[in-house]
This record gives structure tokens, C-alpha cells and sequence, in this order.
């Protein structure tokens, strides 16, 4: 790590982002932890992005194995999620993944070596026979949003945001996040200190009966991870791009939006495939859609299939059946997509992609109805506070962790066939 402070690498060992903004995260001592993150320090001071996640490595039966990454950002982003530099902080065994508050005794012994970490220690290297005095924080999680709401103990995302005071209107027993007439009074970032207290009241309560009432009055239950007195339970949960947008945004607008209102049929995918077909990009912007037309439509597309659809084949091979104001949603969210995912972002660029986002979600509610904002549809408009965090998607997103998850599984699957 050190050699890219020292060769003046391109990329700054401390990312731009991890400046002021993300530093607020850290609690109320500012000057402290900007004093921790220096140049001096970067390759002493460490900053961990952790994330949760579950996989069945078995074809032929349901066994869920959660397992517990953490990436070092003060290597560049290039290098940060590679497999070799990724860490597995544990592996948990199925059959069942542990619900909810049960994580805790998993997370037990990981947040202790954290609090030990924040401290600091002594560690031999291969310069330092006599040992390095290291420090280490956790400076962002980044899941899926089930394992973020396990992580830090927070109710369902379809009861009520993690990030802001927005909360779920329920229609017919459905949830939905509609309503934006009062949008700058939601779209406030929620108090911690408030939330961590919750969090240890949750703790005191007695019964199962009073945690469920706590957890339904105040939205949180007690996570190990608040053990981590610098740790931001807003701030530090992200959202992560790969399941917001591309899995969720995406899938949603083309599979519930259009064809589940009958915009787009049979013989409209037939003729995409075909468009499709016939468009050509280089191997190394992603796998080309090759299932529009099979099964229902995007047949088992994956994260990578929905973003480069987006990204590259959405506009072209969809613009002519779609009216007006579904030619602005798609607009709208390409353009956010495409200014997000970019190398390089510029403050004024994070907010025309929010203004898109915004917009994006006003006109899905004028035209299908508040009932059509789902989770998904909120919480793409938090991307934006996470990538002035954090730097561009390609940062923070989970496509390293998948394919981490990948290379697990070939390894468990192959050591049973031995
Ligand atoms: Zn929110």
C-alpha cells in the first residue's frame, strides 16, 4: 500500500471522497478523525467497507451459507476487490442463515477485534521485524438490503428507511414510498445518536413481546456493530448500487412497469432481441442481453445483464413503444445511471443524477400510482449522498463481493466432490 502513496499513483491512497463528508461520519470528534485518515498514515490507518451476504453453494438442496467480507480502501480501486485482497472475516454455516437479531453471536467476536483494531496494535511485516503499530475502522457497510438490515438492526425496509424519516405508506397491506409533496421534510438524514439509543433500549427490554413493540415504535434493534463508538449507523450503511439500481430499479421498471402493464408483449420483446442482436459492443463492457424474449422476458438476468441493458441497449431497442412520459422515466434514469457509474464525478453531475432520480420516481407515481414506489425506488435517491461519500459506484458497489461468493462456492462444492 504504501508504494501508491510514495509513486504519486494516479489514485490517491486516501480516496478524495473519504474527506470531510465521510469523516463526519465518524462521530463528533471531526479534527480527530480527519487526523486519522492522512497521507502519512496510509498504509498504517486502515478503512474497512464490510458486507454480508448469503449463497447456496448446492444445486440440489436449500443450504444457505452467510459469509462476512471487508475490503481495505486505502488500497486503490482497482486493486480492492480483487479475491486476493478481499477478506473473509467469517463463514457461517447453514442450513439456515441466523435471523435477525441471532447475527449478533456471529458478529460478536469480529466487532471485538474491531474495537482491538480502532485501538491499535503492533503487526509484524516483512519491512517491520519489531512490528507496525496498526489502526483500523469500519467505514462502510455495503449488502443487499436484508443484510444491512441485519447488520445494524434495522426494521424492514418496507416499513420505514434506514437513512432519512421517510415512511412506508400501507395500502391493502402493501407498502410503498409514495408522496412527495412533503418530500424536504422526510428527505432528512435521521438522527444516530437518537437511533444508537433505540438500539440499547431495544437491549434493556425484557420480553420478545417488548422488543417487538420497540422495534415497530422506533424502527431498530440492538446490533453488535454499535459496540464501534465511531460507527454511523446512517452514513456508513450504503446503498448499494448493484442491488438498488440494477436489480431493483431496473428489473422493476421493465418486468412490473411495462410488461407486467402489458407495454411491452411478446412480439415487443421478440423484436428487442432481435434489435439487440444486431448491436455490437466491445467484450469488455459486459455480457450482451441474450434472454429479452425468453420466459416471461429477462429470463435470469443477472446484476451485470440489467446494467449493461441500461446501460447500453435500453434506449435504442425500447425508445419507439413507449409513450411520452415512459420515454422520460427511461431517460431519466439512464442519464442517472450513466453519470453514477462513471470514472470521475463532479459534485454539479451527483446532482443532476439526483434531480433525475428524483424526477425518475415523480413521474411513476403520477402515471402508475403511488402504490408503484417500491423500496428501491426510494432508496436509489440516497446513491448520491453515498457516492459524495464514497466515490464513484465502482467504490462501494457488490460486484467484488459476488464474485468473492463465486469462488467460494466452486472451492465448497469441489471439496465435497472430493
Ligand atoms: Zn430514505
Amino acid at each position: 500500500m504504501r508504494c501508491h502513496v510514495e509513486n504519486g499513483q494516479k489514485e490517491r491512497m486516501i480516496p478524495k471522497q473519504c474527506s470531510i463528508s465521510t469523516m463526519e461520519g465518524f462521530g463528533k470528534d471531526l479534527r480527530m478523525m480527519i487526523a486519522f485518515f492522512t497521507k502519512e498514515h496510509a498504509d498504517t490507518h486502515l478503512g474497512l467497507i464490510i458486507n454480508m451476504d448469503w449463497f447456496q453453494p448446492f444445486d440440489s438442496s436449500l443450504y444457505s451459507i452467510e459469509l462476512i467480507y471487508a475490503v481495505i480502501c486505502n488500497l486503490p480501486r482497482t486493486e480492492r476487490y480483487k479475491s486476493h485482497n478481499i477478506l473473509t472475516l467469517a463463514v457461517i454455516p447453514g442450513p439456515k442463515e441466523p435471523k435477525l437479531h441471532e447475527i449478533n453471536n456471529y458478529l460478536y467476536p469480529i466487532i471485538n477485534q474491531l474495537v482491538h483494531l480502532w485501538s491499535g496494535y503492533y503487526i509484524v511485516t516483512h519491512e517491520n521485524k519489531s512490528g507496525r503499530f496498526i489502526r483500523g475502522a469500519i467505514i462502510g457497510c455495503s449488502s443487499d438490503v436484508p443484510a444491512t438490515r441485519k447488520l445494524c438492526g434495522f426494521i424492514s425496509a418496507r416499513v420505514a428507511c434506514y437513512r432519512c424519516y421517510k415512511l412506508a405508506n400501507f395500502v391493502n397491506n402493501q407498502s410503498n414510498f409514495g408522496g412527495f409533496s412533503d418530500f424536504s421534510d422526510w428527505f432528512v438524514e435521521r438522527d444516530i445518536d437518537i437511533i444508537r439509543e433505540k438500539a440499547y433500549e431495544w437491549k434493556k427490554c425484557q420480553t420478545e413481546e417488548s422488543r417487538k413493540n420497540h422495534v415497530s415504535q422506533h424502527h431498530v434493534r440492538w446490533s453488535e456493530i454499535y459496540n464501534l463508538d465511531y460507527f454511523n449507523p446512517v452514513r456508513h450503511c450504503v446503498v448499494d448500487p448493484m442491488h438498488c439500481l440494477f436489480l431493483g430499479v431496473a428489473k422493476w421498471i421493465i418486468m412490473k412497469l411495462w410488461i407486467g402493464g402489458s407495454i411491452l408483449d411478446d412480439t415487443k420483446l421478440k423484436i428487442m432481441q432481435k434489435r439487440a442482436d444486431t448491436i455490437k459492443i466491445p467484450s469488455d463492457l459486459g455480457r450482451r442481453p441474450a434472454r429479452i424474449a425468453t420466459g416471461d422476458g429477462f429470463s435470469n438476468f443477472t446484476a451485470d445483464m440489467w446494467k449493461t441493458f441500461i446501460m447500453i441497449f435500453a434506449i435504442p431497442i425500447t425508445w419507439d413503444f413507449l409513450d411520452e412520459v415512459d420515454k422520460k422515466i427511461l431517460a431519466y434514469f439512464v442519464r442517472a445511471c450513466k453519470i453514477l457509474t462513471s470514472r470521475e464525478l463532479q459534485k454539479r453531475e451527483l446532482s443532476e443524477a439526483f434531480t433525475k432520480l428524483v424526477n425518475m420516481n415523480k413521474l411513476i407515481e403520477q402515471k402508475y400510482g403511488q402504490e408503484k414506489i417500491c423500496p428501491n425506488l426510494h432508496l436509489c435517491l440516497h446513491i448520491c449522498e453515498c457516492a459524495l461519500d464514497y466515490g464513484p459506484l465502482s467504490s462501494f458497489w457488490c460486484f467484488g463481493f459476488e464474485r468473492m461468493n463465486g469462488i467460494l462456492g466452486t472451492l465448497i462444492i469441489n471439496f465435497s466432490v472430493k
